[in-house]
């Protein structure tokens, strides 16, 4: 059997080449990195949990108009995806302040915010990711104005279906990262919603208890962060049983 050519590989995502043009095949690793990396951990069973959540949320997003780059899921790490541009830019949305926004500004964690509040960050490890505004990325060319334009409506529309899809299980979505990505059709082009959704990229919080469902476990040390994936996954309905991560072979003397 012939190798398969990676594409790319990141912190938690291995992307390779598809069986057709256009097409990728998005692997999901159990990788899970934070603060840029300088905290890592292999978390059993996490790849096939994003792999699965990823999946719903896109299959869902697609089915109401809002277009991803998700085609088919292939296996449990893998899925197809098409093929794009990304925009060097991370999408953040804000229901609820937390995290970065929380400690730049001085608010406390979990203070609704008056309205969706959006940032954009420029997509770049060796600085950390920084925030700029629409002036930066307009003067530096990531992206044009009919991209912004396009790019603040896909967040919001994912916004409102996320949200409404968590608020009906008793989550809270706090706040969460899309990545975009620029397709062509013929003369035309247009943007898709690319990368994951997963509790790797959102966060995700109990509305009863506040308990969080997200990666915010790991960042924090707050317990078990495949348990918590697990939990969303169960009250989406989304992989009950064969979602246990195999057992590692015991070696029988
Ligand atoms: O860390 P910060 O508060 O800016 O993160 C906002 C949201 O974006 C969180 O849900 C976080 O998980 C997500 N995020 C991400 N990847 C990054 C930075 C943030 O998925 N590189």
């Amino acid at each position: 059997m012939a190798r398969r050519k990676k594409i790319y590989e990141g912190k938690a995502k291995i992307l390779y080449e598809g069986p057709e043009p256009g097409t990728l095949v998005q692997y999901f690793k159990d990788d899970a990195t934070a603060f840029n990396a300088e905290k890592r951990d292999v978390i059993d069973g996490k790849g096939v949990l994003n792999n699965r959540l990823s999946e719903f949320f896109m299959v869902g997003l697609n089915s109401i108009g809002v277009p991803t780059h998700f085609l088919k899921r292939l296996n449990m790490r893998e899925q197809l995806v098409r093929q794009c541009e990304i925009i060097p830019l991370e999408v953040i949305v804000r229901n609820f302040a937390a995290g970065t926004m929380a400690k730049r500004l001085g608010i406390e964690e979990g203070t609704p915010l008056p309205r969706p509040i959006v940032e954009y960050c420029y997509k770049d490890d060796k600085l950390g990711d920084p925030l700029v505004t629409e002036e930066h990325i307009a003067a530096f060319g990531w992206a044009s104005q009919q991209d912004m334009d396009d790019i603040l409506s896909l967040a919001l529309r994912v916004n409102d279906f996320m949200s409404g899809l968590m608020y009906g299980v008793g989550i809270k979505l706090v706040d969460f990262k899309i990545e975009i990505g620029r397709v062509y059709d013929g003369d035309f082009q247009r943007l898709i919603v690319a990368d994951e959704i997963s509790p790797d990229s959102c966060r995700l919080w109990d509305i009863e208890t506040g308990r969080k469902l997200d990666k915010d476990v790991f960042r924090r040390d707050l317990g078990n962060l495949a348990d918590a994936y697990t939990e969303v996954a169960r009250r989406l309905g989304v992989m009950p049983q064969n979602a246990t991560p195999m057992e590692k072979p015991k070696l029988i003397n």
